[in-house]
């Protein structure tokens, strides 16, 4: 397996693989949802590129960059054990040398739920994937359902702009509790861990209100919040119910798939989570 830091390097790396490549974008501190991506890309592909970047272009100033977990050492030596070719570890500079200017946006996904409640970030999510796609020209991309919205928006841009890329989603991977896991969840206390289950719980509980026959997005979304409000501790930023497709939010009764999300904070720890119906 590669490191490779260098543009240049990259480049020449994957210009000399054939076959099919898979890329991995990745923000590091890796655990069993990233690896479940990584070996979807095995199966998938006859070559696998994991990228770990914590792209600055999608947090706002008073959000967690500064003190996003970074844990190279340990990421290296899990990926040592998957068939990965190359970890692509780019600097900021590299990325978004003095001067840079251009950024890339969707103007309909990602304007609802996590784009109205942070507003920088779908732009740059979107940017940095697109130079990574640029820079890779892979033929797979592989995307976790845990981002459900940015799985969405990838989709769409990859189709608008044209890109000959298949995206791939994979499912949420969850601790035990049912808690998703997330590289943010290494900022909750232990307490806080057990508590934070209720988000999937709750999830659940709406997809059988409406697998039971209610299909009022209001009594839902209530029941949801409520079971959320069961626990003390948490902070909802929102409860949403949308079209599972277009990603509107739906009012009155339910008579689509749909994507129920939820972000709530736990001590300070923004956590979002999602559910899906067929
Ligand atoms: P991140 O490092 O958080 O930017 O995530 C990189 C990729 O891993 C994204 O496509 C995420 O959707 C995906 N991912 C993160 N957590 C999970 C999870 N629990 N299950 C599945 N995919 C995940």
């Amino acid at each position: 397996m590669r490191t490779i830091s260098s543009l240049s390097e990259v480049k020449k790396f994957r210009h000399n693989l054939s076959g099919t490549i898979g890329l991995v974008p990745t923000m590091g501190a890796l655990h069993d949802g990233h690896l479940s991506l990584i070996k979807q890309s095995n199966q998938t592909c006859a070559h696998t590129i994991v990228s770990i970047f914590i792209n600055p272009a999608q947090f706002s100033k008073h959000e967690d960059l500064s003190s996003y977990p970074q844990t190279l050492d340990a990421d290296l030596e899990l990926l040592q054990g998957l068939h990965v070719d190359a970890v692509f570890l780019p600097t900021n500079n590299t990325m978004y040398p003095r001067g840079y200017s251009t950024f890339v946006n969707e103007s309909m996904l990602s304007k609802v739920l996590e784009g109205a409640s942070r507003p920088k970030f779908f732009k740059g999510v979107i940017t940095i994937v697109v130079k990574l796609f640029n820079i890779i020209n892979p033929s797979h991309s592989f995307f976790g359902e845990k981002d459900a919205q940015q799985l969405q928006i990838i989709k769409k841009i990859v189709s608008d702009l044209n890109y000959s890329i298949d995206i791939v989603s994979c499912p949420i991977i969850r601790e035990k509790t049912g808690l998703a896991m997330s590289s943010r969840n290494t900022y909750l206390s232990a307490e806080s861990r057990k508590s934070a289950r209720i988000i999937y719980n709750a999830l659940k509980h709406g997809v059988s209100i409406l697998s039971g026959g209610n299909r009022n997005v209001k009594i839902i979304q209530q029941a949801i919040t409520k079971k959320i409000q069961s626990e003390p501790s948490a902070v909802i930023d929102y409860v949403t119910i949308s079209n599972k497709v277009s990603l509107e939010e739906i009012t009155g009764d339910i008579n689509c798939s749909v994507l129920i999300s939820a972000a709530v904070y736990f001590d300070g720890v923004r956590l979002i989570d999602n559910i899906s119906t067929a």
